[in-house]
């Protein structure tokens, strides 16, 4: 092992990195940074993300450009946005003192014109997404005949999201004499085609398999049925008390509607993905960054590469539909030496990923169970039970008040103290673990029932046995026997049906099985309610308050209502 003196930086350099608490240089480094400082070649460098790449190739790029010549010698083309703002902010950190050294990121989604005058101002380093070079090249923006060296970070997800055309295009107008250096976590054909399109007998370097799996996450996965992936999101989420979690989802929309549901069931959460604004995604990075979200719902291609520290909790609401992509997405946490857990949620059906995902990188999943509602209550208040132990009570400006304190509950004993006080604190909690079910799905294959089966027994034994339903859509579409209820809720207050069905089974705590066909109006809508839950949710709803709207519910008696269409 050598240290990054003896890899050959300079003193102002190897000051930066042990500021930045870099001490030794990881495998990756230890191979890239002496070849390329010596050697003017191409290269194509595998490692697993979280590894370093960005100082593998950023030390180098920093100590080949020459500061005193302003014209653009390196440019780094990245896949995303908000990796092109993490690498520039890399090797600003790196170059810390060098003088004249300049480093513009480039990406799309912000202002071009701004962009364009801090290339103007010279930038030696160009950091950059594919597309916008490409607009900042047409407008002649970006002058690249005397670039020294061309990096593709993250390769494979370039590829991936079908960059390679303008990968070569840029590629095409760069002078032939430059190297290009490739990095990436895998090494598909593609990237091989391109390297042996692009590269100049390119020298290889990769980290063994042996230090493809990050020791330091733990990997852990639970059986859930599908509909209740949600919930035992939730109940994870409120079960480790000071999770700064990351979620994947599959798709845009799941993860816009994950964080949704998470915000409004009281969560600091927010979304990642691509349709948002670039302001919206700097806004959210910005806080994720500055932990002021505690959890971040994102997408694969979002967070790709996504450098933020501590993470303690990578969730997986599904598997990716790519194993690769577990790693990556795995890969936020336990970065840079710090511990992390990675836990994914599968249904029965596909518990055979995670064998899969086993083999492949070779890691061992342990199998957890999603703690039940009381567990997660008596965690909360054990913490509660901890803190006000630990709570510092040196400040002067409560103690005058302390007297008045002590009167007014002088007549409780400790227990009841105790007892307000636990209630006062986590009486939402509470009420909504009340009853609550058992997520987890039977061990064995056996015991894993359709869902039409699984619902409560009381209320629909009716339809059960048609069997012709199943699914989760069924619950609100197919015919019951239920009380039908009057709301004066409906879309024009943001609800759609299962935001309805969330907001009564909270408020009234019933099982969602409780609660048949919804028909979602307007400024109104229509329920069907198990007769027996009927009470508590008039009681429970009425005359409450809905974003300032009071709640209005009633039997709807015995009116004729037309059928819901489309059935
Ligand atoms: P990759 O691009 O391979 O996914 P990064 O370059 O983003 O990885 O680095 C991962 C994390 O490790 C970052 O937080 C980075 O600051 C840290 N890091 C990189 N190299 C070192 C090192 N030699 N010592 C300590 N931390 C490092
Ligand atoms: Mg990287």
């Amino acid at each position: 092992m050598q240290t990054f003196e003896q890899l050959g930086l300079s003193a102002a350099l190897v000051k930066n990195l042990t500021q930045m608490g870099f001490v030794m240089p990881t495998p990756i480094q230890q191979k890239t940074i002496p070849f390329l400082i010596k050697e003017q070649k191409d290269l194509l460098a595998m490692a697993q993300t979280g590894t370093g790449k960005t100082a593998a190739f950023g030390l180098p790029l920093i100590e080949l450009c020459d500061a005193q010549s302003s014209s653009t010698q390196a440019l780094v083309l990245a896949p995303t946005r908000e990796l092109c703002v993490q690498i520039m902010n890399d090797l600003v950190k790196f170059s810390q003192g060098v003088k004249n050294l300049n480093i513009v990121a480039v990406y799309g989604g912000a202002s071009i014109s701004d962009q364009i005058r801090q290339l103007k101002r010279g930038a030696q380093i160009v950091v950059a997404t594919p597309g916008r070079l490409m607009d900042l090249m047409e407008r002649k923006a970006v002058n690249i005949v005397n670039l020294k060296f061309a990096v593709l970070d993250e390769a494979d997800e370039m590829l991936n999201m079908g960059f390679e055309e303008d990968i070569k295009t840029i590629l095409k107008d760069t002078p032939a004499e430059k190297n290009v250096w490739l990095f990436s976590a895998t090494m598909p054909a593609e990237i091989r085609r391109i390297a042996s399109k692009y590269m100049n007998k390119p020298m290889e370097l990769s980290v063994s398999k042996e230090n493809f799996s990050n020791v330091n996450i733990t990997h852990q996965f639970a059986v859930v049925a599908e509909r209740e992936r949600y919930a035992a999101l939730k109940r994870i989420i409120d079960y480790n008390l000071d999770i700064f979690g990351l979620v994947f989802c599959r798709t845009k929309a799941d993860t816009q509607s994950v964080a949704e549901k998470l915000i409004q069931d009281g969560y600091n959460a927010d979304a990642l993905h691509g349709d948002l604004s670039q302001q919206q995604r700097d806004k959210v990075m910005r806080s994720f960054r500055n932990k002021a979200l505690q959890i971040l719902v994102a997408t694969d291609v979002a967070a790709r590469g996504i450098d933020v520290d501590n993470i303690t909790h990578v969730l997986h609401l599904n598997l990716p539909d790519e194993m690769e992509f577990y790693t990556h997405r795995s890969g936020r946490t336990a970065r840079a030496g710090k511990l992390g857990t990675s836990i994914a949620l599968v249904t029965m059906k596909e518990a055979f990923k995670i064998k899969q995902i086993e083999k492949s990188i070779q890691v061992k999943f342990e199998r957890i169970k999603i703690p039940s509602g009381e567990e997660v209550c008596e965690r909360k208040v054990l913490h509660l039970v901890h803190r006000l132990r630990e709570v510092d009570t040196a400040d002067d400006a409560l103690q005058s008040m302390i007297p008045a304190v002590v009167e007014e509950l002088k007549d409780l004993s400790k227990e009841e103290i105790i007892t307000r006080f636990a209630y006062l604190e986590f009486n939402h909690l509470l009420d909504y673990y009340r009853g609550a079910p058992d997520l987890n799905q039977a061990e064995k294959r056996e015991d894993f029932r359709p869902k039409r089966f699984e619902r409560e027994d009381n209320f629909r034994s009716g339809d059960r046995e048609r069997g012709d339903r199943g699914g989760d859509r069924s619950r609100h579409e197919s015919a019951s026997t239920g009380t039908k209820l009057f709301i004066n809720l409906g879309k024009a207050d943001g609800l759609d049906k299962g935001k309805l069905l969330g907001l009564v089974c909270d408020r009234s705590r019933i099982k969602k099985y409780s609660i048949g066909r919804i028909e979602l109006k307007g400024v109104y809508s229509f329920l069907e309610v198990e007769p027996k839950a009927v009470d508590a949710v008039l009681k429970q709803l009425n005359g409450f308050d809905f974003k300032g709207r009071m709640i209005r519910i009633e039997v709807q008696g015995t009116e004729k209502r037309p059928a819901p269409r489309g059935r």
